[in-house]
């Protein structure tokens, strides 16, 4: 293996972002002679929420080859087959909709959603709730965990995505300690000044208690405030408050009732000025409240998210937290790679931020390695992910664009706020006018970081049908939901029960 001209890598923070990346240099660049130093401060805590992700996060753990009975039980985590989102939409039949993962099984019934939803969307009284259609919303529906039970014939069974629930503060303590096995070296202490050179780089960062740590490369890990990327390099932050008006977080934990089984999805619901996650790990339940601060105080916002939990929430206390929702110019400038809330944040709606942590950390190495250790491949790097923040924020932002709520301003002026992406805009239009929405998916390409189905489930699960209904049914006749319901009903029993299958894990 030839050795990497990058001797020392220091990373600042430890929270997921910089345990995350210091896995993943240490796994690719320690055997090749990379030293990894990651420095966290005492006094500085972590923000510990960020308990959903996307079925992206298998790969990171697949890449470090450690398996769900390794990680899971460690962390308290459980599985996520989608994400349900009740009360964005007040039209009748899509009060709440769900946002699955896709599986194989879905090519039979699934795959009638797509006809349905077109030809709802032209004006044919048909079923299009994705909800009605798809197995993984069935298995949430049943609270099953998304893995076959043995098949008696012995066959493979098909394949399933799903994503995780897990105890960010427990994730974040083992993969510190796998990050230690890889050779990483773990510093307590608090930067309080940057030394940088002539050119802008960073030389070295001088601790509280005098240590000076010199590096080639810095990974800002440092959190909402981007001590290098922003304070020390000067980099521009691009807020995105114009389309995402959400700037405030309020988290309370609640009890898991033991003697039921654990649900398997995310529930995200709608509230008066912004929306609930509800997320159920293996032993509680993770809660939480989004909103904006210009429509709501922080009082008032608590009052509803407890009214809201009820019982539960009593005696609980809750976590405020601020929001800095954007992204910066550039994420790799200099020697210094901005990653996780550092680099930006796209408020949590659709749990996106460690996918984006990790897909920053992965791109990196690749163009690292591409560019032969140089910054070559900077601008290529930073160009994408920014199409990925975009991408992402986009599809967040179509949430608000499509909500029919009329309970206050925040719905209302969510819904009329015209300061979208030419992309949503244009996306939105087709959708509307009955126009060719494959042609129009097909064009944007990469920029659209969802793909085509999670598309149809937001724009046909909202209830988003401008065309009025006609009396007449489509012909031939589509597939309703009864019978689609019926079959899936079926199905779902050949996977775990929820609870079952994570004790299982825990035996191993
Ligand atoms: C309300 C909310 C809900 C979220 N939900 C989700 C979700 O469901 N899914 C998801 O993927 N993400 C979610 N996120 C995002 C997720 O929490 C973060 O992306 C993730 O935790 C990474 O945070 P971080 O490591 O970048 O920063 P932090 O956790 O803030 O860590 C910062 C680190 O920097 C260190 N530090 C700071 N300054 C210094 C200094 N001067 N010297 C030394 N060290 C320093 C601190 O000690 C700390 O270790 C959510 C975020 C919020 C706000």
């Amino acid at each position: 293996m030839n050795p990497i001209p990058l001797q020392h890598i220091v990373i600042v923070g430890g929270g997921s972002a910089g345990w995350m990346a210091a896995n993943m240099l240490a796994h690719q660049w320690g055997p090749r002679g990379a030293r990894i130093t990651l420095l966290e401060s005492s006094d500085i805590g972590i923000i510990g929420v960020g308990e959903g992700s996307t079925p992206y996060l298998r790969q990171f753990f697949a890449r470090l080859n450690i398996s769900e009975a390794e990680w899971m039980p460690a962390c308290n985590a459980s599985y996520k087959c989608g994400i349900r989102f009740p009360n964005w939409s007040e039209v009748q039949g899509y009060e709440s909709y769900v946002h699955p993962f896709f599986n194989q099984a879905d090519l039979a019934i699934g795959s009638e959603f797509f006809t349905n939803a077109c030809l709802r969307r032209r004006g044919s009284e048909v079923d299009a709730n994705p909800q009605d259609f798809f197995i993984a919303a069935e298995l949430a529906r049943q609270r099953r965990a998304p893995h076959y039970l043995p098949r008696k014939d012995g066959k493979p069974s098909q394949a399933t995505d799903y994503a995780y629930h897990f105890d960010a503060g427990l994730l974040g303590q083992f993969l510190r300690k796998h990050a230690l096995k890889l050779g990483v070296s773990h510093l307590i202490g608090t930067v309080n000044q940057v030394r940088q050179l002539e050119n802008g780089d960073i030389q070295s960062l001088q601790l509280a208690d005098g240590t000076v740590l010199d590096g080639d490369l810095f990974i800002d890990c440092s959190g909402f405030r981007g001590l290098l990327i922003n304070e020390t390099l000067g980099e521009p932050f691009l807020s995105f408050a114009d389309n995402l008006f959400n700037d405030r977080a309020i988290a309370i934990p609640t009890a898991l009732p033991e003697d039921e089984d654990i649900p398997s999805e995310t529930v995200s619901s709608a509230l008066k000025h912004g929306w609930a996650w509800q997320i159920p790990l293996s032993h509680r339940f993770g809660n939480g409240y989004v909103y904006a601060s210009s429509f709501v105080s922080d009082e008032e916002a608590e009052r509803e998210l407890r009214a809201f939990l009820g019982p539960a929430a009593e005696g609980q206390t809750a976590r405020r937290l601020q929001m800095r929702v954007g992204r910066v110019a550039q994420h790799w400038r200099n020697n210094c790679l901005a990653i996780g809330l550092s680099q930006g944040f796209i408020e949590p709606l659709e749990a996106t931020a460690l996918m984006l942590i990790q897909f920053s950390v992965e791109l990196f190495i690749a163009e690292m390695e591409q560019g032969q250790f140089s910054r070559q491949r900077q601008a290529p790097f930073n160009r994408r992910i920014n199409q990925m923040f975009e991408g992402v924020r986009d599809y967040v932002v179509t949430h608000y664009q499509l909500n029919t709520r009329e309970d206050s301003d925040y719905w209302r002026e969510n819904r009329a706020n015209r300061k979208i992406s030419d992309r949503l805009a244009s996306i939105l239009e087709v959708w509307d006018r009955g126009g060719d929405f494959e042609s129009e998916l097909t064009r944007h390409g990469d920029d659209l970081m969802y793909i085509r189905p999670s598309w149809y489930c937001l724009l046909a699960g909202m209830g988003r049908f401008p065309a009025r209904l006609q009396a007449s049914k489509a012909s031939p006749a589509p597939l309703g939901k009864e019978p689609a319901r019926r079959s899936l009903e079926q199905m779902a029993q050949q996977f775990y029960g929820h609870r079952q299958y994570l004790q299982l894990l825990a035996q191993h």
